[in-house]
């Protein structure tokens, strides 16, 4: 039986039609007709004014943070469940990262409790940068409670909505808020370039700014004149390609995947689990349903055992992103809440979500977590 794995790239003959179409019309050398139409039709899709197609979602937070000022000395606050690239990129500007806790019900930062961390370290003379907001697994945070708060402080929003294109809140898509946003096109995310990130904004200073910056940034001279740090960030035509192809089949992977967590949730109900998000009020067709996410209520259960007894039957599972503040290499950092997330991390899985999964696949994973989990109390 083949693996079955986390989020697989899903890709069919168009994307191979239109990477061809790059590479046989010459534009291989890295910028070309694709990334400009790339750009195009996610800032559309999207609802924003511009877009900067660039080699990563990390590049594009990093410039982002870099244009609004993150440099030693000021701080960036932050959820503590996400991706380490959230927090590495701040780290690469010197800021301080602030990491905040999350909600239970769909591990999405504490909206209150992001504001308070905010106003205490501005109490303390702290200059915040910016609050960097990420829509973990596919669903938009709370943006009705974040968004005019931190208006009001003035405190620029950084969306890292690198798991999120396609979802929506309250009808805005998901990449729209505040004043950039990043998206990732890695190879594991619901739409993938290989390798690729956008800068999203409806500021065409930032993004003319960032945009310099991406490409070493170089002044309008003659010769190459240089007047601050720039960095190699683009995109190649060639991936951009990739991408365009991609993005014409993104309604239906997003389908895909919404289906897929349906099907989870109906053959998991007489487990003792929890689903990330689904909660009353707010709908999963939200979410992008990037990755399935659940939490495991019975303490008696051992979540790293569950994922190893899911790899032996080549199943691939996954803890939820291990908190920042528990990471070594943030060790020292402040982190302002109650450790909710350090509950989500020990209790929490990912399950297989990729558009490319038949429904035998999720059947064979329900098998099993049913197999393992049944005998819970729940
Ligand atoms: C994937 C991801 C990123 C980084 O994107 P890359 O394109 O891999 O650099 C940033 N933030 C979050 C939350 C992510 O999941």
């Amino acid at each position: 039986m083949s693996r079955i794995l986390l989020s697989q790239p899903d890709v069919t003959e168009i994307e191979e039609q239109f990477v061809l179409d790059a590479v046989r019309s010459g534009w291989i050398a890295p910028l070309g007709p694709h990334v400009d139409a790339f750009e195009a039709e996610v800032a559309e899709r999207v609802g924003v004014r511009h877009a900067l197609a660039l080699s990563s979602g990390t590049a594009a937070l990093h410039l982002a943070l870099v244009h609004l000022g993150a440099r030693p000395g000021t701080v960036v606050v932050l959820p503590s469940m996400t991706f380490a690239a959230s927090a590495n990129a701040v780290a690469y500007t010197g800021a301080e990262p602030v990491f905040v806790d999350s909600r239970a019900g769909d591990g999405n930062v504490d909206p209150a409790l992001l504001i308070d961390a905010v106003d205490t370290l501005r109490a303390e003379g702290r200059e915040v940068v910016a609050a960097m907001m990420v829509d973990l697994f596919g669903r938009a945070c709370d943006y009705a409670e974040i968004e005019p708060a931190l208006a009001e402080r003035g405190v620029p929003l950084l969306e890292d909505a690198a798991e999120a294109l396609g979802a929506t809140y309250r009808g805005r898509a998901a990449g729209s808020f505040g004043r950039a946003a990043a998206l990732s096109f890695n190879g594991n995310k619901i739409m993938t370039t290989s390798g690729g990130g956008m800068l999203l904004s409806d500021d065409g200073d930032l993004i003319t700014h960032a945009r310099k910056l991406s490409t070493q940034a170089r002044e309008p001279m003659p010769w190459y004149e240089h007047t601050e740090i720039g960095y190699n960030y683009r995109l190649s035509n060639v991936l951009a390609a990739l991408g365009r192809g991609q993005l014409t089949r993104l309604d239906s992977m997003i389908a895909r995947r919404r289906e897929i967590r349906e099907m989870y949730i109906s053959a998991l109900a007489d487990l003792p689990v929890r689903f990330l998000g689904e909660e009353p009020g707010r709908a999963h067709e939200d979410d992008n349903c990037w990755l399935t996410t659940l939490v495991v209520e019975d303490p008696a259960v051992d979540v790293t055992e569950v994922i190893a007894t899911l790899g032996d039957s080549g199943i691939e599972a996954r803890h939820l992103w291990k908190p920042m503040h528990l990471q070594p290499v943030f060790a020292g950092t402040q982190f302002v809440g109650s450790g909710v997330v350090d509950d989500l991390f020990v209790r929490g899985l990912a399950l297989p979500s990729g558009s490319a999964l038949a429904d035998d696949d999720v059947a064979r994973v329900c098998e099993q977590l049913t197999g393992q989990l049944a005998g819970a109390s729940g």
